[in-house]
């Protein structure tokens, strides 16, 4: 275990949970182990002091970060995130499963993540972009197309990003698009990014089903967050047949076991920005939700969702992990004693991060792909990810979250030792 003067890691923090999911692959890794402490250290932590003056004509100082965890296969790639309880360890751990995600789908990445410690909701529109624009400034010295590229995260999003490319670009001297991805399409941002992480998650879930010899058509599914991720799967799998039997968001849960109207609900949440008071559905306590038989459990909210006395209740079959760390380790264990498949966030909700990768391609060669195209190699992508994963689970009978690290650790470690050590 690497001793990090720079942190305080618990068994439950963040860097603290991927240094022990790092320690249950080592058994798998063979002669590469011993490059494993590549793995416990991020290569680069740059923090920040982000001064800006406010419209009171006040000076405001904020914290940033960028962590760099591993480049051996790539630039670093990772989102962005504003929020006030962001700091250096958060960022490690989120930089570090950013490396397994690209590692596990085999994009040409290293794992990236960075952060300001703000609430933006404090902030006026002005305020926001002064922020973003020196916090750009200051990460300069280690961002660019082919060395680290920045992504929206929680709060983030294709406005920040356009803020973000323009100053860089206005640092570099040239419009350099391919230095963040999740643009807005006029500035080189890719078709289908923004419902890839729900279509990423719908693919592996219909690999899932093939497995478990479960039929789409008719398969009852409940999703917990009905945001970006969650209504775009949902709306996927009612396309091909499956019944949207319960829906949890901030506003409230709703339940309808013949399946809920995915057009009158979508009309809903533009309409009211949440789904608690949806007409054509019984309204049912929150805490209910997990009680309700489905095929499918998608937790497309927040992280620690999914906990042990929860997992204990839940009548499902597959979970399919939309939103980062939903699944506390003590759930992860009761559900697989139980015999319920979790399909894990590195490769569940990876359709996102790839159709950043999409983006980042088309910028460089500034030649742009049709969302058919997209799509379809999005779904190749993530079939051959998925398929490989299980291959590995099966072959080690373990779960697929371990199998998801013993490939994407084994990849990097492979890089690692290829490359050798300099000088
Ligand atoms: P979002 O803000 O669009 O949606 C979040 C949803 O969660 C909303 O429906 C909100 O009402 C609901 N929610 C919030 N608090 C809740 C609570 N206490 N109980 C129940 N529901 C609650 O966010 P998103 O982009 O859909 O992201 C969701 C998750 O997926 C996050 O963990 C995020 O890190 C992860 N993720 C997102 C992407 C992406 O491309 N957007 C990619 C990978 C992972």
């Amino acid at each position: 275990m690497s001793n990090l003067s720079y942190v305080s890691p618990t068994a439950d923090s963040p860097w603290g949970t991927y240094l022990s999911q790092v320690e249950s692959v080592l058994p798998y890794l063979g002669h590469l182990a011993r490059w494993a402490e590549t793995l416990r250290r991020p290569k680069r932590a740059l923090i920040v002091d982000i001064p800006i003056e406010l419209d009171s004509g006040a000076v405001a100082h904020f914290e940033g970060y960028r962590v760099q965890h591993n480049l051996s296969r790539g630039p670093g790639k990772g989102g962005v995130r504003f929020h006030p309880d962001v700091n250096l360890e958060e960022v490690m751990a989120l930089s570090a499963w950013m490396t397994i995600k690209n590692a596990a789908v085999n994009l040409p990445f290293g794992g990236a993540k960075g952060g300001i410690r703000v609430d933006p909701k404090q902030l006026s529109l002005k305020e926001l972009e002064r922020l973003t624009r020196r916090y750009t400034s200051e990460i300069g010295l280690i961002i660019g197309p082919d060395k680290d590229i920045p992504a929206p995260d929680v709060n983030t999003n294709a406005q920040i990003m356009a803020w973000m490319m323009d100053t860089y670009s206005m640092n570099v001297g040239s419009s350099a698009t391919g230095v963040v991805t999740g643009k807005p399409i006029p500035l080189g941002g890719s078709l289908g990014r923004v419902k890839a992480t729900g279509r990423g998650v719908f693919v592996v879930g219909r690999e899932a089903a093939r497995r478990k010899n479960l039929s789409l058509d008719g398969a009852r599914i409940a999703v917990q967050g009905f945001g970006n991720v969650g209504s775009a799967a949902a709306e996927l799998f009612a396309g091909s047949g499956g019944k949207i039997v319960a829906v949890q968001d901030h506003t409230g849960t709703i339940y309808n076991a013949h399946g809920l109207d995915m057009a009158l609900l979508m009309a809903e949440l533009h309409e009211k920005g949440g789904i608690g008071a949806f007409k054509g559905a019984d309204r049912i306590a929150n805490e209910d939700f997990w009680d309700v038989e489905s095929d499918f459990l998608i937790p497309a909210a927040l992280e620690g969702q999914l906990q042990g006395a929860r997992a204990k209740r839940v009548k499902t079959r597959i979970v399919l992990e939309g939103a980062n760390g939903p699944t506390t380790n003590e759930a992860d264990h009761i559900l697989a004693d139980r015999g319920i498949l979790v399909v894990p966030d590195v490769i569940a909700n990876a359709g996102g991060v790839t159709v950043s990768y999409f983006e980042w391609v088309q910028d460089f060669s500034s030649f742009f792909w049709t969302e058919d195209e997209i799509n379809l190699r999005l779904d190749k992508i993530m079939v051959e990810a998925f398929r490989r994963i299980l291959d590995v689970a099966e072959q080690h009978h373990v779960p697929l979250r371990t199998a998801a690290f013993v490939v994407a650790c084994t990849r990097v470690l492979q890089a690692r030792e290829e490359r050798g050590l300099y000088p």
